[in-house]
């Protein structure tokens, strides 16, 4: 005590407050000394703006855990040496403050307070690092200091740090850290709109920019969902385009509505309300969706091509059949209609791959007809599915051609049921389109009720249908043959099913008689017609 005194030193933390009333023994000691010398807070204020003083910053360090006693005695002893006779003030951090250092250090932001006052003449620390070991607010410290006069740090292991060449390296730096700075401001200010759900910069179709938000367009959102239904109906996105270019519908800014227009409009995640940023759905935007997020979801996964994945012959395709476990009809006489002529058994549709032939390129996989343990067979018969499709479509049109068949398919029995079930189907149609119309109407109709009701009409068909197909084909009900022929090629894969069906009891495939000819042999086919 009495050898630090000797260095004339005046005391001025006692009354500033860093040192007084300290539980630990080495700060009671110090505040005790410094007593004598300063009664009062007057006095300090007097000085301050009259002697510039030696600052020194005391803290514990975790790497170098100095007490606080020690740099006090080596901080006085170093200004005694280099500026005898000045004032110090000493700024001790109170305790060791761990982890929290960087962020509880009030006699750091009283030297800077200091420093802005330019009271301080010189500081002095153990290191650099004592006073700031975050480089980036070092940056910022060195410049205060510089402006608060002090272009240089005294310490005792780093010796003396040239603060004002250090800030010169460093403006460069900064500046360059400053653009990046701005841009991760516009980042995060992105980043702030779509967490706040504002209006991204792209408006889609459906929209118009209202402020931070969009409106809806009613026009096009009714466009929206009308495509929306057609997709779920199984429109092609190039009969939509169509559909829409022959109304002169026009895209969001006025372009050419294409399929992939169509496509990119009914995936695009803000139809559903919902905001996107960087790709990824960040929550629900501000505005209000014209497709409710389970309708735009059972869209996309409509439109999604289907999950490739590796199979033992090569890639393939998950279709949401293989999710379901249902194949659905893919195949015109498959579900009992063509049985096998050895076993009986209904025959399956597949895909088969012929052996390639050495020196040839590969086989393109074809649909065949086979009898198959699923359906009870035995693997009796197998056949290129085009051959006998083709054959037994031809006569078809042959017999239908013979008004003797058509005469011969008998009287009719359930006319009244029958009427009763088009009567129904045709409600059905007319209802599913007042439903869309209704659902194209803003308000009119929630999603939920527009799913519900349309799942419901769904079923009603399926039932009705099958009933329907279930009867007996009557000469009155009979469509028109030539109209059918002629609308064919566009016919669904159900509605020819269900015409073949109105005179075709059944298809029996036989063995092959001539083994590997390449044209299809029609002895192998037997075609049993309706008789009523
Ligand atoms: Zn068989």
């Amino acid at each position: 005590m009495e050898r630090r005194r000797a260095a004339g030193e005046v005391r001025l933390d006692q009354v500033t407050g860093p040192l007084s009333g300290r539980k630990h023994a080495w700060s009671s000691s110090i505040g005790r000394h410094a007593q004598g010398r300063l009664s009062s807070s007057r006095t300090l204020r007097q000085t301050r703006h009259v002697t510039p003083y030696i600052a020194l910053y005391l803290r514990i360090s975790i790497s170098s855990p100095d007490s606080i006693e020690d740099q006090d005695m080596q901080g006085r002893e170093y200004c005694a040496r280099v500026w005898p006779g000045v004032p110090i003030v000493v700024f001790a951090e109170d305790g060791f403050s761990g982890e929290k250092e960087d962020v509880i250090r009030p006699e750091y932001d009283r030297l800077r307070a200091a420093v802005g006052r330019r009271e301080v003449a010189q500081i002095w620390c153990a290191e650099q690092g004592r006073l700031e070991r975050n480089p980036v607010r070092w940056f910022q410290l060195a410049q205060e200091l510089v402006s608060g006069g002090i272009t240089e740090l005294h310490t005792r292991r780093e010796g003396i740090v040239h603060v004002d060449s250090e800030v010169a390296d460093i403006r460069a730096v900064f500046n360059a850290r400053e653009v990046r700075k701005l841009r991760q401001r516009v980042n995060d200010k992105l980043a702030t709109n779509a967490a706040r759900g504002n209006a991204p910069a792209a408006l889609p179709f459906g929209y118009r920019r209202e402020g931070k938000t969009f409106e809806i367009v009613p026009e096009q959102a009714a466009e929206i969902r009308q495509a929306a239904e057609r997709v779920l109906a199984g429109w092609s996105m190039k009969s939509i385009a169509l559909d829409m270019r022959t109304r002169n519908v026009g895209s969001a800014r006025g372009g050419t509505i294409t399929g992939a227009t169509v496509k990119a409009f009914l995936t695009t995640p803000a139809i559903a309300g919902l905001r996107v940023y960087r790709g990824e759905v960040v929550g629900q935007g501000n505005w209000k969706e014209i497709l409710d997020v389970p309708t735009w979801r059972t869209v996309c996964a409509k439109l999604s091509r289907p999950r490739r994945v590796a199979g033992a012959r090569g890639p393939y395709e998950v279709s949401e059949a293989c999710l379901t476990g249902s194949t659905g009809r893919k195949y015109l006489l498959t579900g009992g209609l063509i049985v096998c002529g050895v076993c009986n058994a209904p025959l399956i549709g597949s895909m088969k791959t012929v052996k390639p032939v050495p020196g040839k390129p590969p086989r393109e996989p074809k649909p065949y007809f086979f009898c198959h343990n699923v359906k009870g067979g035995r693997g009796c018969v197998a056949a290129v599915m085009a051959g006998v499709d083709e054959y037994v479509l031809d006569q078809l049109w042959e017999k239908l051609d013979s008004t003797d068949f058509l005469r011969n398919l008998g009287g009719d029995d359930h006319a009244e049921q029958r009427d009763q079930l088009t009567r129904a189907l045709s409600d059905l149609d007319s209802a599913r389109l007042e439903l869309a119309a209704e659902w194209a109407t803003p308000g009119a109709l929630t999603m939920s009720e527009w799913r519900e009701a349309r799942t419901a009409l769904d079923a009603q068909k399926r039932n009705l249908m099958s009933d329907l197909a279930a009867l007996p084909a009557p000469r009155a009900a009979l469509p028109n043959i030539a109209l059918t022929r002629e609308a064919w090629p566009k016919m669904t894969l159900d509605e020819r099913r269900g015409f073949v069906r109105m005179f075709v009891e059944r298809v029996v495939l036989y063995r092959a008689i001539l083994r590997g000819s390449k044209v299809f042999d029609d002895r192998r086919v037997d075609i049993e017609w309706r008789r009523r």
